[in-house]
């Protein structure tokens, strides 16, 4: 995929569907525009199959699958590099870009719309690409002996590189997909591991809005939510240590109180299977060891919350959760020692505010999706009135 070029937009349009939660310092873009829901790229640095270490793969797609696709529309790309090469580009484009706010937006919108959609043509030899031209970007699939398709190779600007598919999920109803996607040759970057998010055949339309002082992931009161009178499930993905699944559980009902009966977050600590993060039926909260996501050696990082939006039912479809183990020892904080319980315990309710569809809250309310580690884990009037708000009527 031509990273650099998403990036480029990405970095240009502030709005984050993915959420870093800084401890030491935060991210500048604070404030995400109305009703944007432009790709965004989160990198970390390390081995990048850590994030997969222990899932069960499906890495390859059903011949049948694209029978009645020819076009995608590309929803979100999350990247995640060795080297931490993209993270640093991403910096210096929000500096470059941060002078020249305002006007144009319009512009940019119209030219992301085309910039995300994606043919799906077949080739003579049975091959299959997906393409962006506008992009110079494309994905090569060919069929195995079990006329299942695999990944062989990206495209971009021309160029043709050696990939890998590790995971491919589609929703029920065919309208989401996830291909999760590892690749190797630029020593820049070293490994890498890339979720590329696509929606087919969705209208998108605006989302409902209520009171603008509430920060919702999507915009201040752009009201985009889990289905309600349901159940969201979140499994515990991997080995979580004990204080971390005892926190996950007091986080659930505290949020679930705060629901009402709108919604009810089950946590499931033993899932009989995990699947990657990208997995679009699914959702994990998982502890990453060994990987770092602020490459920042000043200021780290503990939670990291991934949603994915439907932006014609403005519901979300996915929600992963990590919390960074390296980054709490970046920090000197022994997540096991409970000298540390209130911050473990602020980390995982947070997070879990940002799977619910919560952004952060710097403006004045005291809150539990500001940064401040010295307050008692739980939910305040800001917290409650703004989950309220989101899952009311
Ligand atoms: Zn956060």
């Amino acid at each position: 995929m031509n990273l650099r070029q998403i990036i480029k937009y990405a970095a240009g349009s502030c709005s984050f569907l993915l959420v870093p939660f800084s401890l030491l310092f935060f991210a500048a873009c604070s404030a995400p525009k109305p009703n944007k829901t432009s790709p965004i790229i989160r990198v970390a640095m390390g081995d990048p199959q850590k994030l997969i270490e222990g899932a069960t793969l499906t890495p390859e797609i059903p011949a049948d699958f694209f029978d009645d696709i020819s076009e995608l529309q590309l929803v979100n790309i999350v990247s995640f590099d060795e080297k931490g090469e993209y993270q640093l580009i991403k910096r210096n484009l929000e500096q470059e870009n941060s002078a020249s706010k305002g006007p144009g937006d319009a512009v940019d919108e119209a030219m992301a719309e085309n910039l995300l959609k994606f043919s799906v043509e077949r080739e003579a030899d049975d091959s299959l690409i997906m393409n962006s031209d506008a992009l110079g970007a494309g994905l090569v699939f060919s069929k195995n002996s079990a006329a299942q398709f695999t990944l062989t190779s990206t495209i971009s600007e021309n160029r043709q590189d050696p990939a890998k598919l590790l995971h491919f999920s589609a929703t029920a109803d065919k309208r989401f997909i996830s291909l999760l996607i590892y690749e190797n040759h630029d020593p820049k970057i070293g490994a890498s591991v890339t979720a590329i998010y696509f929606s087919n055949k969705i209208k998108k339309t605006p989302a409902a809005t209520t009171d603008s002082q509430y920060y919702f992931l999507n915009g201040p009161g752009v009201k985009y939510r889990w289905a309600q009178n349901k159940t969201l499930d979140l499994d515990i993905c991997g080995s979580a240590p004990d204080p971390f699944t005892n926190d996950v559980l007091l986080a659930q009902n505290t949020w679930n109180n705060a629901l009402k009966t709108k919604l009810k977050i089950n946590v499931n600590k033993t899932p009989k299977e995990t699947r990657p993060f990208s997995d679009l039926n699914q959702r994990c909260l998982s502890v990453i060891d060994g990987y770092l996501s602020e490459p920042d050696p000043r200021a780290a990082s503990f939670g990291m919350t991934l949603n994915v939006s439907d932006d014609e039912k403005h519901e979300f479809i996915d929600g992963d959760i990590f919390i960074m183990a390296s980054e709490f020892k970046k920090a000197n904080v022994d997540m096991m020692n409970p000298a540390y319980d209130q911050t473990r315990k602020i980390t995982v309710l947070h997070e879990m505010g940002h799977l619910l569809g919560l952004d952060h809250q710097f403006d004045g309310p005291v809150s539990i999706m500001g940064y401040d580690f010295s307050l008692t884990p739980m939910l305040y009037d800001y917290d409650q009135a703004a989950i309220s708000a989101l899952y009311a009527d």
